[in-house]
């Protein structure tokens, strides 16, 4: 079976490994390249204690074994497993999740400044280097057989018996027995779902090692530490990313002992995919067989767990249920373009 996978960020690298490793043949696109979109500037948490709208919520217990998995099985995949904090805790319980007293948060983040009223620790968290992992993840499908071509808009999706088969790019036509969306923001040329693109901004502040031990989440920002060393920050972007970096080192700062002087050396704005109900949508594309969606926001903790389903659903025929929720026949206008 070939399948074509549009988009060579995390989602799209996450379903062409899974796609060849079934046995399909796979060809993944990226008009531009790994990691060019959302996945580029992300954050990289695997978060299973945040919020899981809709349909997510079947797959938050499949998250964290599906990353150890492709942790095990995919040179390159490398994990910081160093659970996280949620300050202060928010209402209401979460699975997986444990509410700490003042101590018990002091004794794993020893450098924050007031750990009360305490926190919601989720041990089984972790954070990767988006850009690594998708690169790694490609390679691992190129070891299966896929091949990729970056650098190669697509233009469309080719119709042929009223069915997807293929994609239209510059570099003429490439076909297919499915073709597999997977391009966050730029989903709108090839079919037309409520996806609109969320700036958020990442920020590299300089830091000594261990003064953020774990990934910490605080209203307006979520910062932990980089492999290489220093701290990323994350924050949203009302006033344009120079200010944001300023915010993100002061809410830091204001937090944690050690980091006043600290000034961003490094500010990255990412466009996340983000559906109107906020919820993933993945599955096939009414109107036309054998195209099929995938788009969410939170798509590097989602995208090992969903990369296995899409690849279950189109190349093995066999319905998954945990995705019954994320359907994109949930919205009522969705009409395919390009044919
Ligand atoms: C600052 C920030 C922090 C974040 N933090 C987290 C976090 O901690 N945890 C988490 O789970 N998520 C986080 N996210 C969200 C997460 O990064 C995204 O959900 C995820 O990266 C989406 O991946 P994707 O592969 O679906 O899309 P993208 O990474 O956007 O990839 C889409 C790709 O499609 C390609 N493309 C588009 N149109 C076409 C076309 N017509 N032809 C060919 N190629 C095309 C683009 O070039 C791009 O490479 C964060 C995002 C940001 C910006």
């Amino acid at each position: 079976m070939r399948v074509v996978v549009v988009g060579a960020g995390i989602v799209g690298a996450a379903i062409a490994f899974a796609a060849a490793r079934r046995g399909a043949e796979v060809t993944l696109v990226d008009a531009v390249g790994p990691a060019a979109g959302a996945t580029g500037a992300s954050f990289g948490w695997i978060g299973t204690s945040g919020k899981f709208p809709g349909g997510a919520a079947a797959l938050r217990d499949d998250v964290l074994p599906h990353w150890r998995r492709l942790e095990a099985e995919v040179p390159g995949v490398e994990i910081r497993w160093t659970g996280s904090l949620t300050w202060p805790a928010p209402d209401g319980p979460v699975p997986g999740a444990q509410l700490l007293a003042a101590d018990r948060v002091a004794a794993l983040e020893p450098n924050l400044r007031d750990p009360s009223p305490g926190a919601l620790h989720h041990p089984g968290d972790g954070a990767l280097d988006p850009v690594a992992v998708t690169g790694a993840l490609i390679d691992a499908a190129r070891g299966l057989g896929a091949r990729t071509r970056f650098g190669v808009p697509v233009e469309r999706v080719l119709v042929r018996g009223g069915r997807a088969a293929g994609v239209e790019t510059p570099d003429g036509p490439i076909g297919a027995d499915a073709v597999v969306a997977a391009a966050g923001t730029g989903m709108a040329g090839l079919c037309d779902l409520p996806v609109a693109a969320s700036p958020a901004v990442l920020v590299r502040i300089p830091a000594q090692r261990g003064l953020v031990r774990t990934v910490f989440a605080a209203p307006g920002f979520e910062v932990r530490e980089r492999a290489g060393g220093g701290l990323l920050a994350a924050v949203g972007c009302p006033d344009g990313p120079e200010e944001a970096g300023h915010r993100a080192a002061r809410a830091v700062a204001a937090a944690f002992r050690g980091t006043a002087d600290a000034r961003p050396d490094a500010v990255h704005v990412g466009l996340r995919p983000m559906p109107a109900d906020r919820a993933p949508i993945v599955g096939p594309v009414p109107g036309l067989p054998g195209l099929y969606a995938a788009v969410m926001h939170s798509g590097v903790t989602l995208a090992p767990v969903v990369g296995d389903l899409v690849a279950t659903e189109v190349v093995d025929g066999v319905p998954a249920a945990a995705l019954a929720g994320c359907r994109p026949e949930r919205y009522a206008a969705c009409d395919t373009q390009g044919t």
